[in-house]
């Protein structure tokens, strides 16, 4: 044919698409085999037929040594190359292992929320699946979850948020699906797919790909994933994995799911590329993000699977209200009464063991000048236990317990059922106080010169152990840890 005058004359060019081939089908590295198609090693021979005619070689995943098998085979000799690096910076890499003690929908809910909320502005999301099967399945667990939030509008056909593309999809659908997702505003915001999807697709917008299960190989993951973020937007590829799952994929890919080392990195070196991280650790991979310290918002958790993404409490949550000057003071003047009352109940108490010290006295009440600069720096936000373990030091749920009362009491906002626990139990007991110790307490100065004058000489050294064993009986440590593990 190529010898034909008739054709040879409308001849402009040689063509070879998926021109990889020639290495992998076409050679072998094994002198003892015959390569599997010899004639692709030959393809220079149209050189000949054809002289005067330009040729050009077509590839998008091909090594260093994949290429320069392709100009020795085709004989281009200084060729014209046209290269684009296969590092996606905008596209950052998550491996996440999936549990077997977590069903199916524990590690999809994340995108029924964001699909019920988001509707046709939901991110673009493709979920590659390793079979027809798994496609299914995937589909119809979304489909139940998602329930009528499936489909936005009503009546109209083509109005499903969620499609499924595999070989056996019959054609008309295919045709739809694909338009649909080569529009950046189709209505189809997540494509379940085998990865017979994509080949001549120009997938629009795009900002999510899902691996359920690794693709083959490092080079079909590459180009699986290539096809988020091609807006230049920032992109994410997951990759989701069990034992099972990675029973049938080559060797690279295992080593890139199980490897504890950058992912970005692991990617291009199969590409002879210069490989390095992303120069901001968060945007390259779960791995590299883990080592990132630049405390930046989305710094670990845009490379955390959604699943395991804390949600965020929403604002209105933390209660505020407004404080008054004569609230304040009123709160000052309460909380330094309750201070003294501790003071003196302490002396009170200890006075026949006789004190050593009062040096630590704040230390062993757990209660000071600081706790109360700190009460009343956050007045606008005390409205619980909760509130008061979360913005004042507190070391003893007695304290708590009182500031929480002082601050009903001013501000008469607080519910009475902040805590389970009753306040009886944390009542202090000032029976025993001393008759002359309440008139000292009303008297600032008074006060003042009655603890310096609590003399050295009278004191003796078993307080150390008896502040302990006082600190140690009031202090509820396991009311403590509950109130701490639920902040
Ligand atoms: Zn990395
Ligand atoms: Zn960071």
């Amino acid at each position: 044919m190529l010898t034909n005058q008739k054709y040879s004359s409308k001849l402009c060019a040689l063509a070879i698409d998926e021109a990889h081939v020639i290495k992998q089908w076409g050679t072998s590295t094994n002198n003892k085999l015959v390569a599997f198609r010899d004639c692709y090693s030959r393809l220079h021979e149209f050189r000949s037929l054809a002289p005067s005619v330009h040729m050009i070689a077509l590839t998008a995943t091909a090594t260093k040594s994949t290429r320069d098998t392709i100009f020795a085979v085709l004989l281009m000799d200084n060729p014209c190359v046209i290269f684009e690096s296969p590092n996606k910076d905008n596209i950052a890499y998550v491996v996440e292992y999936m549990s077997r003690d977590e069903d199916l929908e524990h590690y999809f809910s994340w995108l029924v929320e964001e699909l019920r909320e988001k509707k046709e502005h939901c991110d673009r999301t493709i979920i590659y699946c390793q079979t027809i099967k798994q496609c299914g399945l995937l589909y119809a667990t979304l489909k139940a979850a998602l329930g009528n939030d499936m489909r936005i509008g009503n009546g109209c056909t083509n109005n499903c948020l969620i499609e499924m593309l595999h070989s056996c999809t019959p054609s008309a659908n295919k045709e739809s699906i694909i338009k649909s997702f080569s529009e950046e505003c189709g209505v189809i915001r997540v494509l379940i797919a085998t990865i017979a999807f994509g080949m001549g697709v120009n997938c629009q917008a795009v900002s999510r790909v899902i691996h359920f299960g690794p693709a083959k190989n490092i080079e079909s993951y590459a180009q699986e994933t290539g096809r988020a973020g091609r807006s230049g937007s920032q992109a994410v590829a997951y990759l989701l994995y069990n034992g099972i799952l990675l029973n049938h994929v080559e060797w690279d890919v295992k080593s890139y799911v199980r490897n504890d080392m950058c992912r970005r990195t692991t990617i291009l070196k199969h590409f002879d590329e210069d490989a390095s991280p992303h120069p901001v650790l968060h945007l390259c991979c779960d791995y590299c993000a883990s080592k990132c310290e630049c405390g930046s918002s989305d710094c670990g958790t845009l490379t955390m699977y959604p699943s395991k993404v804390p949600r965020k409490e929403p604002e209105s949550k933390l209660r505020s209200r407004g404080v008054t000057n004569e609230q304040r003071e009123a709160v000052l003047e309460k909380l330094t009464t309750y201070h003294k009352m501790l003071i003196s109940n302490l002396v009170s108490t200890s006075a026949k063991t006789e004190l050593k010290t009062l040096t630590g006295i704040s230390l062993v009440l757990g209660f000071s000048e600081l706790q109360i600069q700190q009460v009343l720096e956050n007045l606008r936000n005390l409205f619980s236990l909760l509130d008061i373990c979360k913005f004042v030091e507190i070391w003893d749920m007695m304290h708590a317990h009182k500031i929480l009362s002082i601050i009903k009491e001013i501000f008469k906002d607080v519910q009475d059922n902040t805590c389970n626990v009753a306040n009886a139990e944390y009542e202090i007991d000032d029976t025993g106080l001393l008759e002359d110790w309440e008139t000292i307490i009303e008297d600032d100065e008074l006060f003042a010169m009655a603890v310096e004058n609590l003399s050295v000489s009278q004191l003796d050294e078993s307080f150390t152990e008896q502040s302990a064993n006082l600190s140690g009986a009031s202090l509820d440590m396991s009311l403590l840890a509950d109130v701490l593990d639920n902040i």
